[in-house]
């Protein structure tokens, strides 16, 4: 075998692989939205040969002879370019991965995965964390199984994080939490206290859904979401489906109102953008879409806010707001502002105002971090949970509804998934603090409608190299420095302090 060849075949197999991805990715999106109960037996075996012949693709005799033939040749001079070195280096990396793991752990893996959430959807309408625990029992001991094959030789909640964000370990990120949560408390507490007479109720007007609709579109578009390259649809928990290299789906809930929704497709829209902003060598070698976990957080908060949740972006839209919905009309923009921005102490995550948000995922974090030290068991969530809740919060949520079933991440697999939020935040402050410094007027321009600016420094910077980096590298290239709490807790003082 020479280079070129095995560069070639490797390559073709992540292609072909990026196919079959590509139809096992829609059939997911499509669980949510289209599927009906009783066609879900069917689409469990249907997806479930796609991942058998996506297993088989690069655990075959041919994948595996690629991989020790390219293996050793790595670090050597041999790449057209760092794009195909990165590819191919990820072709290593899935290679070793899906040797490992057996795969009926994976196919159990998706199985649970599969069914924990249909019933979490009963679980949540039931607010009964009892009919949730076996799924989530099961879940958290496939994980740590699948965490020991791929590194026996580190803890295992160091594994699951490092899955998700490549070049963190937990040791680093609970240093980075600790100066965070003594920054950020004190500043909480004052913020909730200052804020608790204001009245929130101006944001919860009455509107119709396609009205809703429309100014969420129309905000996402005015920012600069392409509809050519995204689509927005209506499911239970706001989401972003990357389905293909152009081809992201974003979805909100309208239950919360015209504001609410609006401010997830922020999101939701930010996570959009980054996937398909991919210039076209990431295009070219199947590196689109983004580095996930906590870089991908960190570009979908910045749009929700510190974009959209900025004094100068509603300054921008509420005028047309206030054009398209009545309740809004007799309602000054401070009041509105003020009631929007209102730090509020609360036990939901999605509820969270900006300042207290960041504490919702390191308690997560902790959670899992002490289930995996062996401190504590799945069947003790709940109440730990509303214990950490009386500590960080001082009060309990109600059931388990607005409890321990609000989010879906552990029934959907993702354990050790929750801290990336909270990093996201951090690496978000950081990126600002470069962007203001290369870009002082960015807010002025924000206020005038004009976004090109500040998007065109994040495609520039960030966007377009795909899955180039590492988390780590991606934090040093953009911003000059590795990632530390302080840039993002001077922008919380500046605008809450
Ligand atoms: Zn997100």
């Amino acid at each position: 075998m020479d280079m070129q060849t095995a560069k070639e075949r490797a390559l073709r197999i992540r292609e072909e692989q990026a196919y079959i991805r590509h139809a096992m990715g829609l059939m997911g999106w499509d669980l949510w939205g289209a599927l009906p109960p009783e066609g879900r037996p069917f689409r469990a075996k249907a997806s479930a040969y796609l991942a058998s012949i996506n297993h088989e693709k690069i655990t075959g005799r041919e994948a595996l002879e690629l991989r020790d033939y390219l293996k050793p040749r790595l670090d050597e001079d041999v790449f057209e370019n760092e794009y195909e070195r990165a590819a191919i280096r990820e072709f290593v990396k899935t290679v070793d991965e899906q040797t490992i793991l057996p795969f009926e752990l994976q196919n159990e893996l998706r199985e649970v995965t599969q069914t924990g959430q249909m019933v979490w959807r009963e679980a949540l309408k039931a607010k009964d964390f009892q009919m949730q625990l076996p799924y989530m029992q099961k879940l958290f001991e496939l994980e740590k199984k699948v965490a020991e094959c791929k590194k026996p030789d580190q803890p295992v909640f160091n594994t699951l994080c490092e899955g998700v964000d490549e070049g963190m370990d937990v040791e680093q990120i609970e240093r980075l939490f600790t100066e965070l949560r003594e920054g950020l408390v004190p500043l909480l507490q004052r913020a909730a206290e200052r804020d608790r007479d204001v009245d929130e109720s101006v944001l919860h007007f009455e509107a119709s859904k396609p009205q809703m609709q429309e100014f969420g579109r129309f905000v996402v578009e005015t920012v600069g979401f392409d509809f050519n390259k995204g689509s927005m649809g209506e499911v239970l928990h706001p989401m972003c489906y990357g389905i293909g290299p152009k081809d992201v789906r974003i979805t909100t809930n309208y239950s919360r109102g015209a504001i609410d929704a609006t401010m997830s497709l922020m999101h939701e829209g930010g996570h959009g953008m980054y996937n398909y902003s991919s210039n076209e060598q990431a295009l070219k070698y199947g590196l689109w879409g983004g580095i996930s976990g906590s870089m991908h957080e960190s570009q979908s908060r910045y749009m929700e806010n510190i974009v959209g949740r900025s004094r100068e972006f509603w300054s921008f839209f509420y005028p047309e707001a206030q054009k398209r919905f009545d309740a809004l009309k007799n309602v000054p923009f401070e009041t509105f502002y003020r009631a929007f921005t209102r730090v509020k102490i609360g036990v939901k995550r999605l509820d969270a105002d900006e300042l207290s948000y960041s504490l919702h995922p390191i308690l997560r974090f902790e959670i899992e971090k002490a289930y995996f030290d062996g401190k504590i068991q799945v069947k003790d969530f709940e109440e730990i949970w509303n214990e950490k809740h009386r500590e960080f919060f001082g009060m309990v949520p109600k059931d388990a509804a607005e409890g321990i079933l609000q989010d879906i991440h552990w029934t959907s697999g993702h354990i050790g998934y929750f801290q990336s939020y909270t990093l996201g935040n951090l690496i978000g402050g950081q990126v600002l603090e470069k962007q203001l410094e290369e870009n002082p007027q960015m807010y002025e321009q924000i206020a005038r409608g004009e976004f090109a600016p500040t998007l065109e420094f994040l495609r520039e910077n960030i966007w377009q190299y795909g899955r180039l980096y590492t988390t780590g590298e991606m934090v040093e290239k953009v911003s000059g420095k590795p990632l530390s709490a302080a840039p993002f807790l001077k922008y919380l003082q500046k605008k809450f302090g």
